[in-house]
């Protein structure tokens, strides 16, 4: 018997209406195998959502829609009483779920939320590329089932965040922003974040596709609607059918290629069920401003370092817009990102444009621009990450 093809199912869900999502995830779920072939009444499951720290509400489109998630544990909880739900947040005033709606909607359902720094961390031995240990959540590690509940996004380091990225967020966030300082090579940081990957592999990965972010991602560009849920088992080929949709190709993906390359996961030769990949996918969608990532794709080592330099995408303060909160300062790997006299500042010396200040504020007071070598050479490098019309696979 020939192996089957990795199944992506595809839904199409037009606005945050927690019974419709419910409908749609049922049925993607049961074109899976069912929920029953994971969750059985005992079993303790995590729910690993894509929330950032900095608070934000949902219709800013930085986080996974609670409603979506409300939908997911609703179809959970129809199962096992023993959920849980969260992610990684810094300390803040207003909480971080109190505001993006994650507190009371878990209240009203019942399901435990965890901000995982909380519960803790736990060193555990891998066989990364990179990385030859890694600490991970408790609440992950204790758990029998990992759900992956990532959002579609674009992301000014990585070009894409969605799956495989969303299982960044389970290691302590002084070693997310450490990570970035030591792993400078964008290739090297691909690794990383695949190293992390394949040591807390998600069961099942349901992702919010309804509206996604285009542009500047992952926490400052625009709303876009797409109306779709991806479902899988595998992490990869849900990465790889939402690039598909956005007409990117997904090897053009440093985390996707990267984990397709190990075996972690295919991002070719997928079976699409539910609705076609031509359906819901969309010609015009707006990548972020050259990516270091995407530039070098498979270039010599030698040359990464050289090339991110002076075509990739820097981060730039908008001194308008600058409230001069301290956040960028705060997460600085470098120190590059500084704040005096209310207005923060970036020193182009030290700055190796991880982009987490870019991610970090709230307040669209980064923006990203490029060297005058990369608005020559941009639309090179966007036709060569874009895809021809969908094909029904892929
Ligand atoms: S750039 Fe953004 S994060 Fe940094 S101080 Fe200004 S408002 Fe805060
Ligand atoms: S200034 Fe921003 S992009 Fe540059 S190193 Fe600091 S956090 Fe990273």
């Amino acid at each position: 018997m020939p192996d089957q093809p990795t199944r992506v199912a595809l839904k199409r869900a037009p606005r945050y209406d927690e019974n419709e999502i419910q409908t749609a995830i049922e049925s993607a779920v049961a074109a899976l195998g069912g929920i029953e072939a994971l969750v059985r009444h005992d079993t303790r499951v995590f729910a690993k959502v894509n929330h950032l720290s900095p608070p934000s509400p949902p219709e800013r489109g930085i986080i996974t829609h609670p409603a979506f998630t409300a939908a997911v544990l609703a179809v959970l909880k129809g199962h096992t009483r023993h959920v849980a739900v969260g992610d990684d947040l810094h300390p803040s005033t207003p909480e971080g779920f109190e505001v993006s709606g994650y507190r009371a909607m878990c209240n009203r359902l019942g399901v435990e939320l965890v901000n995982l720094r909380e519960v803790g961390f736990r060193r555990i031995s891998c066989d990364g590329v990179v990385l030859k240990e890694v600490y991970l959540a408790r609440s992950l590690l204790e758990a029998d089932v990992l759900v992956n509940l990532p959002k579609l996004k674009t992301h000014s380091l990585t070009l894409f965040t969605g799956a495989v990225k969303n299982m960044y967020g389970v290691i302590p966030g002084g070693l997310r922003v450490a990570f970035h300082g030591q792993h400078k090579d964008p290739q090297e940081f691909n690794q990383v974040v695949v190293d992390i990957f394949a040591a807390a592999r998600p069961h099942l990965t349901i992702m919010d596709g309804i509206v996604a972010m285009e542009g500047a991602g992952p926490a400052n560009g625009s709303l876009r609607e797409l109306g779709v849920i991806l479902a899988g088992r595998d992490a990869v080929a849900v990465d790889a059918v939402a690039a598909r949709i956005i007409g990117l190709d997904p090897l053009a993906v440093g985390t996707t290629r990267c984990a397709h390359e190990r075996g972690l996961g295919v991002a070719e030769g997928i079976e699409v069920v539910g609705e076609p990949i031509a359906a819901a996918a969309v010609s015009d969608f707006r990548l972020p401003p050259v990516p270091a990532g995407a530039i070098v794709g498979r270039a010599p080592r030698f040359l990464t370092q050289f090339i991110t330099r002076q075509i990739g995408a820097r981060p730039r303060v908008v001194p308008r817009t600058c409230t001069g909160c301290g956040a960028c300062a705060q997460i600085c790997p470098t120190g590059a990102a500084t704040v005096t006299n209310g207005k923060a500042a970036i020193d182009r010396r030290t700055c190796i444009r991880c982009m987490c200040c870019h991610e970090v504020c709230r307040f669209n007071a980064i923006a990203l621009g490029g060297s005058a070598l990369s608005g020559l050479i941009r639309p090179l490098l966007r036709a060569g990450r874009r895809v021809r019309p969908p094909r029904s696979t892929p």
